[in-house]
């Protein structure tokens, strides 16, 4: 069948943007009826047949059993199964590497986590493990029938260059680090091209806003081993002119503070990062060495328990984080600010400290208010949004789904 036959006269592009709402809906809304998919999609009922005929065809979509319609007559809904493809996200964390692998529906088909020891200042290391965990998934996914269609590596670290590199990684010890190079020579048949390295930040930022179903301008910070934060606009997250925005850690807030990593004095994670919270709240040192996400979330369960000074080293730091978000607030005027990672359970009190000191017309229960929202995907954001990135650049590309589901 020539693909081209199916709409006739529509120009290529068109045809990829008219394939793309198709999908982009049955993602969105479910298993739909081809009527269904018409009105919600404004495209004709003939052109919608053709294109989910095609679709069809390709084993991107398939029909399910008919049910009772509104008029009695049965409706046969398009559901998307492809179920050739699977997308893979693999997260390395300052403990443990970390893996899901999801269809091309967003269903979750193989989990895996392996500890790497944090041995400091070793990438090479870190990255053998790595390539342990994808090749696991890789070899399930394969197993399974399927083929990944898109690997992303996630960090919890900036990202940047040509080819994109870890820029340094505090929690590890980590200088820039090519870390898909590191891959690609432990596992020379990957296939290089469906290979992505992302930082956290913007992808758990467009999960958690996802998730919470927050939609226009937003604010993002999080607080795990790393802090971190986005400035999303339109639903957009900001990357600013060097990708650099959202570098909520360090907005230097405390005037003449200590000196901090960056070379600025007075960050935010200076006052508020992992190794200030624990400091101040006197933990023992020993779990953080292991695993800062342990000895953060330990932190935070002292302050839920009312913990006299874990309490007062929280409350030290949630005036600091306040206080940049009113400063980010008051410069970008988000409709709501999410907070994620392990602060998201100390929520309230950031709320609180941020709602004090708010202009009148921006004051809780004003029509120009921000709401503070409590993150809800934990140390799954940078997961879940990496292959939730992935699904949408695929469903851009119907042509690479068919050849991927092929
Ligand atoms: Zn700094």
């Amino acid at each position: 069948m020539s693909p081209d036959g199916a709409t006739g006269q529509v120009s290529g592009d068109v045809r990829r943007h008219n394939l793309t709402l198709v999908l982009e809906h049955l993602v969105r809304v479910g298993p739909s009826a081809r009527s269904e998919i018409s009105d919600a999609t404004g495209l004709t009922r003939g052109s919608v047949t053709a294109l989910t005929q095609v679709l069809v065809e390709a084993g991107i979509l398939s029909e399910t059993a008919p049910v009772g319609g509104s008029k009695g007559r049965p409706l046969t809904r398009l559901t998307i199964s492809a179920d050739r493809i699977a997308l893979l996200g693999v997260q390395v964390a300052a403990d443990e590497v970390s893996s899901l692998t999801v269809s091309l529906a967003g269903e979750e088909l193989d989990r895996g986590s392996r500890p790497h020891g944090r041995p400091m200042g070793d990438p090479e290391a870190v990255l053998d493990v790595l390539a342990g965990a994808v090749r696991e998934a890789w070899d399930a996914a394969t197993a399974s029938g399927r083929r990944i269609a898109d690997l992303t590596i996630v960090v919890l670290a900036p990202v940047g260059g040509r080819p994109p590199r870890v820029l340094g990684d505090i929690a590890l010890g980590w200088e820039e680090v090519d870390v898909v190079a590191g891959l690609l020579r432990r596992l020379p048949d990957l296939p290089p091209d469906i290979v992505r390295l992302e930082s956290d930040i913007p992808l758990a930022a467009t999960a958690e806003l996802a998730a919470l179903k927050a939609t226009g301008d937003a604010v993002f910070i999080k607080g795990d081993s790393n802090v971190g934060g986005a400035l999303v606009v339109n639903g957009r997250v900001v990357r600013g002119a060097h990708g650099l925005a959202g570098s909520m850690a360090h907005v230097p807030v405390v005037p003449d503070g200590k000196l901090c990593e960056c070379g600025q004095h007075g960050c935010l994670v200076t006052v508020a990062g992992i190794d200030a919270l624990l400091d101040a709240a006197g933990d023992d040192p020993r779990p953080m060495r292991q695993s800062p996400s342990a000895a953060l979330e330990g932190f935070v369960a002292r302050v839920l328990a009312d913990d006299a000074r874990a309490v007062a080293a929280w409350d030290a730091a949630v005036a600091w984080i306040a206080r940049v978000l009113q400063i980010i607030a008051a410069a970008s005027d988000p409709r709501v600010v999410v907070i994620g990672g392990h602060w998201a359970r100390l929520t309230p009190s950031i709320a609180g400290a941020f709602q004090a000191n708010r202009a009148a017309i921006a004051s809780p229960g004003s029509a120009y208010a921000t709401e503070v929202l409590a993150g809800i995907l934990g140390a799954d954001a940078g997961l879940r949004g990496a292959v939730e990135a992935a699904r949408d650049r695929l469903l851009a590309d119907p042509a690479s789904l068919t050849k991927f589901n092929a």
